[in-house]
């Protein structure tokens, strides 16, 4: 690229260089992110299609979930990598909503080129859509409903919409209560809920009807020793951060032997070295034991002849788990163990599952971590199985912390588009045509429901219109019977934060793509060149 200075030219930019300004830029940024929006569109609501994913490799994934969606398609156009982000972001913060927030930030961008086909400048709409946004956070909590603590079917029905769509769906009854249950279980007593503590393992076998929540530990491992008991009751278990091993060699380097008898005195040290240890965890009176770092072999046969289970090289994530679920404090050292360190469970087994061998704690007392085990025929059903699950567990968690939900369904959005064309009359001049713009935008959703539902959505959007302008505020649309009907009734309904994070991550990526009038890319970048993306458009 250059000036012109004086008939001199003056190049600022290397060669190879594309630049692409004002409307075109903004055509192409536009373009692609509509492109991006579209290819999710199809599979929002329940009567939504999957999509089948195919990589590089040939490994396939078939989903429904718009997170993984586009995650897993090679997108390259960096305003369309823009519309990805904001679905990662709405996966992250809420696990739920990723279509709706994509498919938004697409119609935002359409009705923001009809804007500035009308010479509208973006700055404009950028500051439309953005108090549009804000008010409509206002109204969302205006409308927003609170939940009672202790109504689980209410928890029930946030999971079941979260997944209705999708693979899992006809199992909804049995995964929902589950995901309640794990949620409710590992929830601290202020709502807090992190996700982590409840311990998600896939088994390929069995049906899906097998898939259980275990008030408890499930773990990845073995027993240490085959002379261990298989089975302890009423265990008392012990949490060690610290390794059952002792190795001379580390401590002194370097040893001097000149008789046989030394080698064996020298062995006799180290074995009683470690029996002292073994003898410092029999001490504690745990029956199991569960190690963060190795177990010699010598400690080993030690343990299991005092009757002892013990397992070694156990993971962090599962050593915190372990303690919450039993109420053990993990010990960093074998010196300063008192009774009050150990926990407690029912039962510790070890038991096949899936032809390989488990260890299970179970029956604990008030367990603050869980396992959901997840079963499944093949691969492909139970990792669709895990993503509903997912998203499950994080709307259930949202709602335990926040306590407000919203209706589902569209219906939020007809009301946020009538009051928004309400409050875009008070407002006047260029920036009410704007909030004009995006209370329309938002009726892709329930068109979007309509559409894939096979309805007829303009017939749709009317009714449902008419039953919000006579009050009925949660009437949403029934895909199944064509008609508006009272979410709330039915039991489609979803956390309040799913909406507000998606309309202002949708807003925020469409405002940032409309300002942005100029796209520099230098020769190696992957970035823009006015085309789309390979496979869209
Ligand atoms: P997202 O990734 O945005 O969550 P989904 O495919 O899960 O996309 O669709 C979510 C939309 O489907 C929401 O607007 C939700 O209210 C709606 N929805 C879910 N279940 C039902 C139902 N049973 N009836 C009508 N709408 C539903
Ligand atoms: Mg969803």
């Amino acid at each position: 690229m250059s000036q012109q200075l004086g008939g001199q030219q003056i190049i600022i930019l290397r060669q190879g260089t594309t630049r692409n300004r004002g409307q075109d830029a903004q055509n192409s940024n536009i373009a692609a992110a509509k492109a991006v929006a579209n290819a999710v569109r199809s599979t929002l609501g329940p009567k939504g299609m999957d999509k089948m994913l195919i990589d590089g490799m040939g490994d396939i994934t078939i989903t429904n979930d718009g997170a993984t969606i586009l995650q897993q398609m090679d997108i390259e156009h960096a305003a369309a990598k823009m519309m990805v982000e904001i679905a990662k972001t709405q996966d992250k913060e809420v696990g739920d909503g990723t279509t709706s927030a994509v498919v938004i930030a697409g119609e935002l961008l359409k009705n923001a080129e009809h804007l500035l086909d009308q010479r509208i400048h973006p700055t404009v709409i950028a500051e439309g859509y953005q108090q549009a946004a804000t008010k409509s956070l206002e109204i969302l909590s205006g409308i927003a409903v609170t939940v009672k603590p202790g109504d689980n079917a209410m928890l029930k029905n946030i999971a079941e919409t979260a997944i209705s769509g999708k693979g899992a769906e006809a199992y909804k009854d049995l995964l929902c209560d589950i995901v309640v249950r794990a949620v409710t279980r590992v929830a601290d007593p202020d709502g807090t809920v992190d996700i982590s503590h409840v311990n998600v393992q896939k088994k390929v076998g069995g049906a899906i009807e097998d898939t259980s929540l275990v008030e408890g530990m499930i773990l990845d491992k073995e027993r240490a020793h085959p002379g261990m008991p298989k089975e302890v009751k009423n265990a008392k278990i012990l949490l060690l951060n610290a390794a059952i091993e002792y190795k001379k060699t580390e401590v002194s380097a370097k040893i001097n032997i000149t008789r046989p008898d030394q080698v064996q005195a020298f062995l006799d040290e180290d074995e009683q070295m470690i029996h002292a240890m073994a003898d410092k965890v029999i001490r504690t009176g745990a029956t199991v034991v569960f190690c963060q770092k190795g177990i010699d072999d010598v400690a080993q046969s030690y343990l299991a002849k005092a009757g002892i289970l013990a397992a070694r090289r156990l993971k962090k994530s599962d050593m915190d788990n372990l303690a919450r679920a039993t109420g053990a404090t993990i010990a960093n050292s074998l010196d300063a163990i008192t009774p009050a360190d150990l926990g407690f469970a029912g039962l510790v087994e070890e038991k096949k599952l899936s032809g390989q061998e488990m260890i299970s704690v179970s029956k604990c007392k008030n367990p603050k971590a869980v396992s959901l085990i997840i079963r499944g025929a093949s691969e492909h059903v139970i990792e669709e199985l895990e993503r509903a699950i997912h998203d499950a567990l994080m709307v259930v968690s949202v709602v335990v912390k926040d306590k407000k939900i919203v209706a589902g369904g569209g219906a939020p959005e007809i009301e946020l588009s009538l009051q928004l064309h309400r409050y875009a009359a008070t407002v006047g001049g260029r920036i009410q045509i704007a909030i004009e713009a995006f209370a329309k935008s938002l009726e892709v959703i329930p068109r979007s429901l309509a559409e894939n539902a096979g309805l007829d959505p303009i017939d749709m959007i009317v009714a449902i219109r008419a039953a919000h302008e006579s009050g009925k505020k949660t009437f949403g649309l029934d895909v199944f019977e064509g008609k508006p009907v009272d979410m709330l009734k039915a039991g489609v309904i979803e956390p309040l934060r799913v909406k507000t994070q998606a309309l202002s991550s949708a807003t925020e990526a469409a405002v940032m793509i409309l300002r942005i009038d100029d796209v520099i890319a230098s020769a190696h970048a992957s970035a823009p060149r006015g085309g789309m993306p390979p496979g869209m458009g």
